[in-house]
């Protein structure tokens, strides 16, 4: 086999106009708040990249009284065409500043530049533009001639995708009139903070947005505070049924995006080549690191060791390393508390009698770093099959009939998303309409879009983001 050396094409740290220390954003302003500080590190090489303000209890509480505040007097009254106008202001700052986001993104979260550059920022911009459309047309969104917004929103967000999941609540909240208090994740607070900042180079009235970093106990004051209107959570199945009883007998509204397990099944009639770039993109994408990722391969058993060897080609081709080298297809994990837990798992999956592969891969020697990997003679029992992951690491099972795949894809307490490769139409449609997965994707994998909703069945949730149905959690109706 050709293979290629590639010249390193590091993209310049200093864009990201990284700075020593990061304050919390509380009605309009940056300020220290009352709590202590926390470290945020480089996943890739461990050096402390800022110290970041985090937010106590009270700081939870002035940022609520200041949402509250804003929703009163100004948010809620302004006419949905004058909101639009900060929704697009918004959108448009984001891509004038991408490349500072992106870097930004990358250096916190350690995932490769070119998905920071080319898909977690643009997508990041097109949600707030997408929303921003929607502000002045509510009435005619399907909920009624005159959808109210609910209140102060308290939004708690994961580490994965940063940016793009700070998007994905705020925009939807805004244009639909809420006032918001966000938390994004301890480990990367640092785009939702320049967000903050874009939001006030956009003249957002102040208390509309506030950001407050922290840990766990920061999004659990946000979640439990009785001037929060609506709940809206993506992260672990685990905390977010902790979420739900905290919120159950209280009137606050709630959504949930939790884990997944999602099958990618491949029939033997599917272009194999393709097949094996779509299962690429699902589960080594980010890392692994993705709610939706295709983490369990459904292969049937006729072009089983086919597309297993075409797999173990392609990975030999990925480049794990720098994530702010252009080239890098494989960045760093993002903690060290997530490389344990996909080390554990996978020793797990050994123990359990499957085979493990990676393709040769020198490892960097600071920061968290695990291989692509895949594991063959998977079967439904091991705890690699039905538990997630959230790493770049591949179960494979295989099947003989379309009903055998459908059985296995549906045996899962998730139900985020699934993928079906066939050249086949009609069994597509079959397929979707059994599986039970909130997000079917046929012949691709990991595609998104603001037009389209996004959400989970059984354990991976409830309430949809993006789309029109995303702005039904953030309309009384
Ligand atoms: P968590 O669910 O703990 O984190 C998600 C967000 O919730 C973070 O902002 C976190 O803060 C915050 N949080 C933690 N505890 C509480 C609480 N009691 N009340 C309110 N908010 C809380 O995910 P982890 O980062 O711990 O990851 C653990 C596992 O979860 C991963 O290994 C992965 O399997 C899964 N996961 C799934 C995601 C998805 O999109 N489906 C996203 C992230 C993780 P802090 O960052 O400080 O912990």
């Amino acid at each position: 086999m050709v293979t290629w050396e590639y010249a390193p094409a590091p993209e310049a740290r200093d864009t990201a106009r990284l700075r020593e220390s990061y304050q919390m954003f509380v009605n309009g302003e940056f300020v220290d708040g009352a709590g202590a500080s926390f470290k945020t590190i480089n996943p890739a090489d461990e050096a402390v990249l800022a110290e970041v303000a985090e937010a106590s209890e009270s700081d939870v509480d002035t940022a609520v009284q200041a949402a509250r505040r804003a929703y009163d007097r100004v948010w809620s009254r302004m006419p949905g065409r004058e909101r639009g106008k900060y929704l697009f202001r918004i959108a448009r700052i984001i891509q004038e500043r991408a490349r500072e986001l992106a870097v930004l993104e990358s250096l916190d979260n350690g995932k490769p530049i070119k998905e920071s550059r080319d898909v977690d920022i643009p997508l990041a911009a097109a949600h707030f533009f997408y929303y921003a459309g929607w502000a002045d047309k509510l009435e005619y969104a399907g909920f009624g001639p005159e959808p109210r917004p609910i209140g102060v929103a308290g939004q708690v967000i994961p580490w994965n995708f940063p940016l793009l999941m700070a998007a994905w609540k705020l925009a939807p909240a805004l244009a639909a009139g809420n006032t918001c208090v966000l938390k994004p994740a301890e480990t990367t607070p640092l785009t939702a903070l320049v967000l903050a900042e874009i939001c006030q180079q956009a003249d957002l009235p102040p208390g509309v947005v506030n950001v407050l970093p922290g840990a766990g106990a920061t999004g659990a004051a946000v979640v439990a505070h009785p001037g929060v209107q609506k709940v809206a959570f993506t992260g672990s199945t685990e905390v977010g049924k902790e979420i739900q009883r905290q919120v159950a007998g209280t009137d606050k509204r709630l959504t949930l995006e939790l884990g997944g397990k999602a099958a990618n099944i491949v029939f033997d009639d599917a272009p194999l080549d393709q097949a094996t770039e779509g299962i690429v993109n699902g589960i080594f994408f980010n890392q692994g690191h993705v709610c939706c990722a295709g983490s369990r391969l459904l292969v049937q058993e006729s072009v089983a060791e086919e597309l297993l060897t075409s797999l173990r080609r392609r990975l030999g081709t990925l480049r794990l390393g720098d994530p702010l080298d252009k080239n890098t297809d494989i960045g760093a994990i993002n903690s060290a508390a997530q490389l344990a837990k996909i080390r554990e798992l996978s020793q797990v999956g050994e123990d359990e009698g499957a085979s493990r592969w990676s393709p040769p891969c020198v490892l960097p020697e600071r920061g968290f770093w695990f291989p692509p990997t895949l594991f063959t003679g998977v079967s439904q029992a091991h705890r690699i099959a039905r538990e997630e992951i959230f790493g770049p690491v591949l179960s494979v099972l295989t099947f003989r009939t379309p009903d055998e795949a459908l059985a296995k894809a549906n045996n899962t307490p998730y139900g985020l998303s699934a993928g079906i490769w066939t050249e086949k139409g009609s069994r597509i449609l079959w397929m979707a309409s059994k599986l039970r997965a909130g997000v079917v994707w046929a012949n691709t994998f990991n595609r998104f879009d603001p037009t389209s909703p996004f959400g989970g069945y059984q354990e991976s949730g409830f309430g949809r983001e993006g789309g029109r149905h995303g702005l039904e959690a953030y309309l009384a109706h």
